[in-house]
């Protein structure tokens, strides 16, 4: 109830993986600048213990656009609500339905990333990495994912160069926006060794109409952000 008023008309569980196999997930920010909502969150992690549900946030940059004592802050919660870190690529429906969190950080910092590997391995919390703009990545933050990757946390692509998505669908369609974008970003992960993605994250969570269908030709889901969530 509280977090469906939270959240305006949406389903109580609009912030969660169900365990359902609808293919868009909808993942709130954690970063400082938007204030996290922690009254929120608790409320969503609430629900997820209580029907088994994975709860879905992000951030970007710890110790930049997020602190890391509002990284241990989720992970202490979720510990109080006896959620485990799950990756994306868990989040599969035809596995056993369990709470959990599903915390991911997005963009390129992978420096910053490999600055909480401790932290992360502490906690035994695992993660996901939506990675835009892999062709920017030097030598070093290739060889830190490569060593998170084998910590345990996903990786899955975000675009090739982090695009408007709406307005590069409208000036070069959907065609265009698989070709130049979505399936570069994917490519690079396979080509660099990483596991065939499960998910495509839209850059700015935006997702102008028809762009789904495209997409999930190509993996079984999409994640955007609570403005462009359908629930
Ligand atoms: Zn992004």
């Amino acid at each position: 109830m509280a977090l469906a008023a939270a959240g305006g008309c949406h389903d109580a569980n609009w912030l969660t993986f169900d365990w359902s196999d609808r293919p868009v997930l909808c993942s709130h920010s954690i970063d400082d600048a938007e204030g996290p909502p922690w009254q929120r969150i608790e409320d969503q992690m609430r629900v997820a213990a209580a029907h088994d549900y994975v709860v879905l946030l992000h951030a970007h940059k710890p110790g930049k656009s997020v602190a890391r004592s509002s990284i241990e802050h989720m992970l202490d919660l979720a510990a109080t609500y006896h959620l485990p870190t799950l990756t994306y690529r868990e989040l599969d429906p035809d596995r056993p339905a369990r709470g959990g969190l599903a915390f991911a950080f997005d963009d390129n910092s992978v420096g910053l990333w490999f600055g909480l590997r401790d932290l992360l391995l502490q906690r035994r919390a695992r993660v996901t990495f939506f990675l835009s703009r892999w062709s920017i990545l030097d030598e070093e933050e290739r060889a830190e994912l490569r060593i998170l990757a084998g910590d345990g946390h996903d990786v899955e692509p975000h675009g090739a160069d982090h695009r408007h998505v709406s307005d590069y669908v409208r000036d070069h369609g959907i065609e265009g926006y698989l070709e130049d974008e979505m399936l570069p970003s994917m490519d690079v992960l396979v080509g660099a060794g990483y596991e065939v993605p499960t998910i495509y994250a839209y850059p700015f969570g935006e997702r102008p109409d028809g762009l789904d269908d495209a997409v999930l030709e190509y993996v079984p889901r999409v994640r955007v952000s609570p403005k462009s969530c359908p629930y």
